[in-house]
C-alpha cells in the first residue's frame, strides 16, 4: 500500500511525459522520487533502492524524449511532404500551361494554314469576284463572321460582293452588288481614316441590314490608295487582327488582278483608237448573236468607213490623220451605249455592233453619229479639220443569220454608200451590190 502514491505519481510523470509540456514531466518526476524518498527512506541503503529511483525518474524522461523526437521526426515529414507536393503542383501547373501553349500552337497553325491557302486560293483568280468567291471557301473558318462583304472601289460607283453564313455554316454569295446605307457609311469612314474598325448601326449612325448588329471593316490598299473594303458582320472582337491579315493578302491579289486587267484590256484595246481590236469584236459580237437568236431579239451591225481619210493623210501628213482617226473614233463611242460594240475593223474603218435593235431604229442612229462626226471640229497640232463618214447597215435576222453574212452585207452596203457619194447611211438590200 506504501507504493500506491509513489505508482499514482509516477503515471502522471509519465502521463506527462507522454502529452504534457516538459515543466509538468520535471515536476511530476521530482514528486515521484521525493515520494518513493519519503516514502521508503530506508531502500536507499540498497543499491537496487537506487536502480528503482532511477528507473522512476528515468521512465517520464525516456517517454518525454522519446516524443519529442517522434514530433521532430513528424514535423520533418510534414515539411518534406509539404516540399514535395509544392514540387508537383509547380510541374501540374507547368504541364498545364504547356498544353495551353501547345494548343494556342496548334490553333496558330491552323490560322497559318488557312491564311496560306487564302493566298493560295485567291493567287488563282483573275477579277474582283472570283477573288472574293475564292476566299469564301477559307474565309468562312478563318473569320468566324455571319457575312462577309468585299466592296469593289475601283469603279465608278461601288460594286459590292457580299456573302452570308448558311446553317451548315458556309458562306453562300448573295445576289445584288448596289451599296445599301451601312456600306455606303463604311466607305464615307475609309475615306476620313484608313484604319481597320468595329461599330454599331448607332455608331454609323444608319440602319443596319436585318440580323447584323455590328460590322468591323478593314480597307484594301494599292499605292496608298482604298480601293476596296473588306467587311464582316458580328466578328468576334479578337478576330480584328485576322480579319486585316486576310484584308493584306486580298490587297495584294487585288492588285494582281487590277494588273491583269489591264494587260487584259491593253490586248484587246487598239492602241491609237482605244477602241476594241477585231478579234475581241468577233468575240462579243458572236456570242451576242447566238443570245438574240435563243431570246428572238434582233440586233443591227454597222460598217463605218473615214471617207476620203488618204487625201488627209496626204494633204497633213500621218499625224494629223491619226489625231481624226482618234477623235472619230471617239464621237462614235461617246454616243454608244454600254452595252453596244465598237472596233476597229481595219486602217480608218470601224465596226459597231447595237444590241437589241431593230433595223428602223438603227438607221435613225446611224444617220445621228453620220452627222454628229461632220459636226465635229478635229484640232490636230495647227489644223482645223472636219471629217465625214460612211455608214454601211445589215440587221439580225431580217439581212443575215450568221456574223460573217452580217459584216459581208453591211460592208456591201458601205460600198453603196461610197458609190452614192459618201457621207451618208445605206441600208443592205437585196441589189445593194449594184447600187
Ligand atoms: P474612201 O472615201 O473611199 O474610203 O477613201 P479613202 O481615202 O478613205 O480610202 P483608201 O482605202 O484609199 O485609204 C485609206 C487610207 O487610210 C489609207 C491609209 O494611209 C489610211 N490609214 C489607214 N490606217 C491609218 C492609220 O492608222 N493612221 C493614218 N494616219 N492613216 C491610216
Ligand atoms: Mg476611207
Ligand atoms: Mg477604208
Amino acid at each position: 500500500m506504501a507504493m500506491l502514491p509513489v505508482i499514482a505519481c509516477w503515471l502522471i510523470a509519465m502521463i506527462s511525459g507522454l502529452c504534457w509540456a516538459k515543466p509538468y514531466t520535471i515536476l511530476f518526476t521530482a514528486a515521484t522520487i521525493l515520494t518513493a524518498v519519503w516514502t521508503h527512506p530506508y531502500a536507499l541503503h540498497q543499491w537496487s533502492g537506487w536502480v528503482q529511483l532511477a528507473v522512476l525518474g528515468g521512465t517520464p524522461w525516456l517517454l518525454a524524449a522519446q516524443r519529442a523526437h517522434d514530433g521532430r521526426a513528424l514535423r520533418r515529414l510534414h515539411a518534406d511532404e509539404a516540399i514535395e507536393s509544392t514540387r508537383l503542383s509547380e510541374a501540374a501547373r507547368s504541364e498545364r500551361s504547356l498544353q495551353a501553349s501547345a494548343q494556342a500552337m496548334e490553333a496558330q497553325i491552323a490560322e497559318i494554314t488557312d491564311l496560306y491557302h487564302v493566298t493560295k486560293e485567291t493567287g488563282r483568280a483573275l477579277h474582283v469576284a472570283d477573288l472574293f468567291a475564292a476566299s469564301l471557301n477559307i474565309a468562312p473558318r478563318l473569320l468566324n463572321a455571319s457575312g462577309l462583304r468585299l466592296i469593289d472601289l475601283s469603279g465608278k460607283t461601288p460594286h459590292v460582293f457580299r456573302a452570308s453564313r448558311t446553317t451548315d455554316g458556309r458562306m453562300a454569295p448573295v445576289n445584288g452588288h448596289n451599296s445599301v446605307a451601312m456600306e455606303q457609311a463604311i466607305i464615307k469612314r475609309v475615306g476620313v481614316s484608313g484604319k481597320p474598325a468595329s461599330a454599331t448601326a448607332q455608331q454609323l449612325a444608319c440602319v443596319f441590314p436585318e440580323h447584323v448588329t455590328r460590322v468591323s471593316w478593314v480597307p484594301l490598299w494599292r499605292e496608298q490608295q482604298a480601293v476596296g473594303v473588306l467587311v464582316a458582320d458580328e466578328l468576334p472582337e479578337d478576330k480584328l487582327k485576322t480579319l486585316s491579315i486576310v484584308a493584306n493578302q486580298l490587297s495584294l491579289q487585288l492588285s494582281r488582278v487590277y494588273l491583269y486587267q489591264q494587260v487584259e484590256a491593253l490586248a484587246v484595246t487598239d492602241a491609237l483608237t482605244e477602241v476594241s481590236v477585231r478579234g475581241h469584236f468577233m468575240e462579243r459580237a458572236a456570242k451576242e448573236l447566238t443570245r438574240a437568236a435563243r431570246h428572238h431579239l434582233s440586233c443591227v451591225l454597222f460598217m463605218v468607213d473615214l471617207d476620203h481619210f488618204k487625201q488627209k493623210n496626204d494633204t497633213f501628213g500621218h499625224l494629223v490623220g491619226d489625231v481624226v482617226l482618234k477623235d472619230v473614233a471617239r464621237v462614235l463611242q461617246q454616243h454608244l451605249r454600254d452595252i453596244d460594240m465598237i472596233a476597229r475593223y481595219g486602217g480608218e474603218e470601224f465596226v459597231l455592233m447595237l444590241v437589241e435593235t431593230s433595223v428602223d431604229q438603227a438607221m435613225v442612229i446611224a444617220d445621228r453619229l453620220r452627222e454628229l462626226v461632220e459636226a465635229h471640229p478635229v484640232h490636230a497640232y495647227d489644223e482645223l479639220l472636219t471629217q465625214t463618214i460612211s455608214i454601211g447597215v445589215a440587221g439580225f435576222p431580217a439581212h443575215a443569220e450568221t456574223l460573217e453574212t452580217l459584216i459581208e452585207r453591211a460592208d456591201q452596203a458601205l460600198y453603196a454608200a461610197k458609190r452614192a457619194g459618201r457621207n451618208r447611211v445605206v441600208c443592205w438590200t437585196e441589189n445593194a451590190n449594184t447600187i
